[in-house]
């Protein structure tokens, strides 16, 4: 491998490749559109696009793309040669300001919700310069936003970036009224930890429901699990570790700050965790290193699986979502800080996110909500479809003293008055960190747990910068109006306090006590996607999306339909997938295995041994046989009488309701079968193989 930092950012249009090659006024000005949001001057547009476009040819690009993330979670692309006809049947390269800033995309297969009709399918694609245009396979990608003509969202992106926008407006306010008026900028910062699973390509194409689901629908459980422990942080094997040699190249070369890897707790899963960056960047990274781990894994034979829960009995796939708030001027509005003045701020940012998301579970909720990560939230692996917020003790004591007036009795014994003391140290919580909560506290940032491994990172964040800017800018609207700021500040800290402590909880989010305790504190309790996805249309959620202009009503209707109708087809695929592979593999297998023991059985006693265990075997079998030809024909009669309606709710809410419990029958009942098949007849590679098989 090259040396990282000669590798690092090659493929990049950063920013130290803008100082070297665009003119230093053309520099400055786009630098003012990337830092403060400003409109770019379509004069500066053209140079910047001509510099972009000798840059990419230098590097071997062919071609440039408007890169943007629609509705169902993956990346669009379509390719323009940067080629231009020239008198006499030559070309030349071309590539203009106009085509750099704004695409359009005849876009009409793409999910929009009813947004757009198929006769106005054109969408336009805009420039994002605050994401660095990069290269990938020889094209030129440049990051954008997608909306329709009217201007609506048909993407993740512009909800993203409208949301830090809202974020930073109320975050400046609350600043200023700390006297802090250089801070002109407060953005979200998110560094995503991406879990996923390898398995060896050759069993992978084995098996349908991998191939078409990106997850098994079928598979016993091996005499091993994780139960040992002993694949977290172990040595990585030479494959995998190939692997990730590989993938770190790839990422760094795009700019991704990939830092840490290691073995998750299930065998054959693992972990990358980027540095963090700013949240549309993160997202965009994000998908680039999705994109990546799934090509370089098969350039190891290898297949990257990204679902969240792959295999039944062992942990899924999360994305842990790390987030906070940064000054321009570097100050991470959620460091608890030294002084007085420090810990006066950081209680304010601090509760106005307990408060965040003591208002909006449900959003937090619906945000990370799909077929897929139904089957993780909840498990036992990971946290539970509750929300609730993991403070540690000494934060959580420190906040009840506030709110009693009392003294803080932890390890230092002090009196808290908010904007005249310290916070007293608390230990930054490390080791010893609770994980089986959704959205905990990790001594300067959050971390929202639940968020799906194959999702796009953007929808919960799009979903914590706006209730966080809600509850900021109820708190500027009040504290403006205050004679005397700091008593202001101290009253309303102790009553948020108050009103939204319910929320917090340091025990294990993984027992049936909590759920008991959440129900008792009212907290909100979404099982799954169908329940939680009309959340999105609630009263209360339109007026708050509207007031920060980050989602219209209908941009959020057409969010849950979408979400909605992906749960449904998903499940429609998973469904049908079994049905192939139990009709046309496993019956066929155990009844060939069905028909070998029989005269095995037969041929033994001819030749006069009794074998007075055996037949019981085979009537177990085939009692299990018949059984797995009802599950197949309930299964397939529950599908084909599934309503043919419009409505995403129905669609979902019956898939949920009547199919799933008809597929866990039959996989239930296929999975005892394999246990008692000889191994030979299986028709498809095992659990033990997938999960044990890489060196
Ligand atoms: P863990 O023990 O969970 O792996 P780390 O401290 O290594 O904790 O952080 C995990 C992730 O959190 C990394 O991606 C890291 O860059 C990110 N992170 C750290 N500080 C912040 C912050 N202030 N804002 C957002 N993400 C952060
Ligand atoms: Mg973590």
């Amino acid at each position: 491998m090259s040396g990282m930092e000669e590798i690092f950012g090659i493929n990049v249009f950063n920013d130290s490749v803008m100082r070297q090659r665009l003119p230093k006024e053309t520099y400055k000005a786009l630098h003012k559109t990337i830092d403060d949001g400003s409109r770019l001057d379509p004069q500066v547009a053209s140079v910047v696009a001509n510099a972009m476009k000798d840059w990419a040819l230098e590097k071997g690009a062919t071609h440039y793309t408007h890169w943007f993330q629609p509705l169902n979670s993956v990346t669009a692309e379509k390719h323009d040669a940067f080629i231009s006809p020239m008198p006499g049947g030559a070309v030349i390269q071309e590539f203009s300001g106009k085509e750099l800033v704004r695409g359009e995309a005849d876009a009409s297969s793409l999910p929009n919700g009813g947004l757009r009709s198929t006769f106005e399918a054109r969408g336009y694609t805009a420039w994002d310069p605050t994401s660095y245009a990069f290269i990938k396979d020889h094209v030129l990608c440049i990051p954008t936003a997608y909306c329709s003509y009217g201007g609506e969202a048909l993407d993740k992106k512009t909800p993203l970036l409208r949301s830090m926008e809202a974020l930073n407006r109320q975050a400046v306010r609350i600043l200023h009224l700390f006297g802090r008026l250089d801070a002109t900028r407060v953005t979200p910062t998110v560094g995503p930890e991406q879990e996923y699973f390898l398995v060896d390509k050759d069993l992978f194409d084995r098996r349908s429901d991998l191939i078409f689901s990106g997850r098994t629908l079928f598979g016993a459980k091996p005499p091993k699990g994780q139960e040992l422990g002993d694949h977290f942080f172990g040595t990585i094997q030479t494959r995998v570790q190939a692997f990730m040699a590989d993938l770190n190249e790839e990422l760094w070369k795009l700019g991704v700050l990939a830092k840490t890897e290691h073995n998750e707790t299930a065998p054959a899963q693992h972990e990358m965790a980027p540095i963090y960056t700013i949240a549309n960047v993160a997202c965009d990274h994000n998908q680039i290193t999705m994109e990546m781990m799934k090509k370089v894994a098969l350039r190891h034979n290898l297949v990257c699986l990204l679902s969240e829960k792959p295999f039944e009995g062992v942990n899924g796939s999360g994305k842990h979502n790390n987030w906070s708030m940064f000054t321009n001027t570097g100050y991470n509005l959620l460091d608890p800080g030294d002084s007085p003045h420090e810990s006066a701020q950081f209680l304010c940012f601090l509760t106005s996110v307990i408060k965040a998301v003591d208002e909006n579970q449900d959003l937090l909720r619906a945000s990370v909500a799909s077929a897929g990560n139904d089957h993780r939230l909840g498990g036992c692996e990971a946290p539970p479809a509750i929300i609730s917020i993991f403070l540690g003790d000494e934060l959580t004591e420190i906040l009840e003293a506030l709110e009693a007036g009392a003294a803080y009795s932890g390890r230092e014994k002090t009196d808290m008055t908010v904007g005249v003391h310290a916070l007293p140290k608390f230990p930054r919580d490390t080791t010893d960190r609770n994980r089986t909560s959704p959205f905990a506290f990790t001594g300067n940032k959050f971390e929202f747990r639940s968020l799906g491994s194959s999702a796009s990172v953007s929808d919960a964040n799009v979903v914590l910068n706006t209730i966080v800017a809600e509850s900021l800018r109820q708190f500027a609207d009040e504290l403006e109006q205050a004679d005397d700021f700091r008593t202001a500040l101290h009253d309303l800290i102790v009553r948020t306090i108050h009103d939204h402590k319910r929320i917090i909880f340091n025990g294990n989010n993984y027992s049936s006590e909590w759920v008991r305790e959440a129900e008792r504190r009212g907290l909100q309790i979404l099982p799954s996607t169908v329940d939680a996805l009309p959340c999105y249309v609630a009263e209360k959620n339109i007026r708050l999306f509207e007031i920060h202009h980050v989602l219209s009503e209908s941009e959020l209707r057409s969010r849950k339909d979408i979400g909605l109708d992906s749960y449904a087809k998903m499940i429609n695929i998973e469904a049908e997938t079994m049905l192939m592979m139990a009709r046309r593999q496993i019956l066929p297998a155990v009844l060939k295995y069905a028909g070998n023991l029989s005269s095995a059985v037969i041929s033994v006693r001819d030749a006069g041994s009794p074998l007075t265990k055996c037949p019981e075997l085979l009537s177990g079998l085939c009692a299990k046989i018949d059984q797995l030809k009802d599950c197949v024909d309930i299964l397939a009669e529950i599908l084909s009488a599934k309503p043919d309606s419009d409505v995403p709710e129905s669609s979902a809410r019956y898939m949920h309701d009547r199919v799933l419990p008809a597929m866990a029958a039959l996989r239930a009942c296929a999975d005892h079968l394999e246990q008692i098949t000889d191994r030979s007849c299986w028709p498809f590679p095992t659990y033990d193989e997938l999960l044990f098989s890489i060196q």
